[in-house]
């Protein structure tokens, strides 16, 4: 049984971010060459640090969805999934580690097919536009490599680089490349923020297609939408697979575990109600989904405001929906598609076997630009705790601090909409990107105190930098409220 993971990136902000993983995964699925496939995700949900508490395959194999070897490949991706290297072995599982899909050979098929898609002939330039960075010289290799790799074919008059944040770049594009059109192909997985607003706003582009001074700039979409991807994503999976097969049946094998006994699935979980023959969201239910995971989770992405939801569990789920309990449909794939992780964390808390990592340890290990947010105070970190998670569906059972017990001062506190039963309750063994997000936050209003602002109901819900913020706003406020004012200190 071969589990496949696609890791990747998504976005508190942006909500097209992770769509690109999703549909990746389904045409993976429709291939049927693997027994699951499932997406984890550094900013959203499933998360990278639990999205392997759901697997029970004896094989999997991570494939990093990313343009090139960094930052996320190299220490965020193996330290969030626990990974040792190119294969993790884990009580009966073997874990394979792949290298990101951005730096496969066959990437190279992808780009030439988005230029030829767009119209490009053998008289016209090819350019492969990266991101690149002064701060890390890998990213910029692997743009050089994929161009060299085209131009090699032979396929296009000319065939180069061009960068948004370094040299030789993007603005520059013109001069540098002789051919009357200019093929624009930008190396990056979802067509987010630099594709779809960055870079066309900075070349002043006037869509997929852009003339000046008798010349043509054509714009692709990006390598990482490409349908072919899967192609390149199949044929990692499978070299990690040849290099650390599957052991053949051995007496001496690691047992699998015991399913884990799921508990009795309640009549209201979160803000999810659960009858017989269907599941409603909030209020009274009149419109109709079809029975489909994909399409529930889609769903749901949004608040009745259009307003994107990076917090699954955050209470703010659209209303007045139902789906019918049909075509296979269970209970708990509609409480998966809501609250990713839910159905299996309930299963482990009942059996005792769930994996709690307090908030001290979570923020010891953040690195980069969220290195900063151990500094922040314990009243800071009780003041987020209390902020975010209670406007989440799922209760935190993650302590404060290591050596504390999950019960006193510190203990979990109730914070779902419906009275926390054990039964009704949603575990949350870990605290979530969010809440490092908001933390990061925090310790910035700690250093520097902020007054708080009116609440703005149009600004999204994890913008906390920017003032109206709901939850900045609550959060700031109690920051500012005199001590023994029922603030946490
Ligand atoms: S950390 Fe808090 S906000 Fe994040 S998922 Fe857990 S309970 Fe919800």
């Amino acid at each position: 049984m071969t589990h496949l993971v696609l890791a990747g990136h998504g976005s508190h902000l942006n909500i097209d971010s992770s769509e690109p993983f999703h549909r990746l995964a389904a045409s993976l699925r429709a291939t049927g060459q693997f027994d699951t496939v499932s997406v984890a995700l550094w900013k959203e949900e499933p998360s990278l640090a639990r999205a392997l508490d759901a697997i029970s395959d004896p094989d999997v194999v991570v494939v990093p969805v990313f343009i090139s070897t960094g930052y996320f490949t190299r220490t965020v991706v193996p330290r969030e999934m626990r990974l040792q290297g190119p294969l993790t072995i884990r009580g009966h599982q073997r874990i394979r580690y792949t290298p990101p899909v951005g730096t496969h050979p066959r990437l190279a098929d992808v780009i030439i097919e988005r230029a030829r898609e767009a119209g490009a002939q053998p008289s016209d330039a090819l350019v492969v536009l990266g991101h690149g960075t002064r701060r890390d010289s890998q990213s910029e290799k692997n743009v050089y490599a994929m161009a060299e790799r085209v131009a090699a074919r032979n396929l296009f008059a000319e065939c180069g680089v061009a960068f948004i944040d370094q040299e030789p770049g993007m603005l520059t594009m013109l001069e540098r490349f002789q051919a009357e059109r200019l093929f624009v192909v930008p190396l990056f997985i979802a067509d987010g923020w630099h594709v779809g607003e960055t870079i066309p706003a900075d070349l002043a582009l006037d869509g997929p297609e852009t003339r000046r001074n008798g010349r043509i700039v054509r714009y692709t979409p990006p390598v990482g939408t490409h349908p072919a991807l899967a192609a390149v994503v199949r044929e990692l999976a499978q070299e990690a697979l040849s290099q650390a097969p599957p052991p053949s049946p051995s007496p001496l094998a690691p047992p699998r575990p015991a399913p884990i006994p799921e508990p009795p699935t309640p009549n209201v979980l979160g803000s999810l109600r659960i009858e017989p023959t269907r599941v409603c969201g909030p209020g009274e239910p009149t419109i109709e989904l079809p029975p489909d995971p994909e399409a529930i989770r889609r769903h749901v992405r949004v608040d009745d405001a259009g307003r994107y939801r990076p917090l699954t569990g955050a209470n703010n789920l659209p209303s007045r929906w139902w789906v019918p309990l049909r075509d296979g449909l269970t209970a708990n794939d509609v409480i998966e598609a809501v609250y990713p992780l839910a159905t299996i964390h309930r299963s482990q808390q009942a059996a005792g076997t769930l994996r709690i990592v307090p908030l001290d340890e979570v923020l010891e290990r953040q690195t980069g630009r969220y290195e900063e947010t151990r500094q922040l105070s314990p009243r800071g970190r009780r003041i987020v705790r209390d902020a975010l998670c209670g406007q989440c569906a799922r209760t935190p059972v993650w302590p404060l601090t290591t050596d504390h017990p999950t019960s006193g001062s510190d203990a979990p506190r109730p914070t779902s909409c419906q009275p926390p039963t054990p039964s009704a309750q949603i575990p949350c063994p870990e605290p979530c990107s969010v809440f490092v997000a908001l933390a990061r936050e925090a310790l910035a209003w700690e250093r520097q105190p902020t007054p708080p602002s009116p609440v703005d109901p149009s600004v999204p819900f994890a913008a906390f930098e920017e003032p109206g913020n709901q939850i900045r706003e609550t959060l700031l406020a109690t920051m500012q409220a005199p001590a023994g004012a029922g603030v946490p200190q």
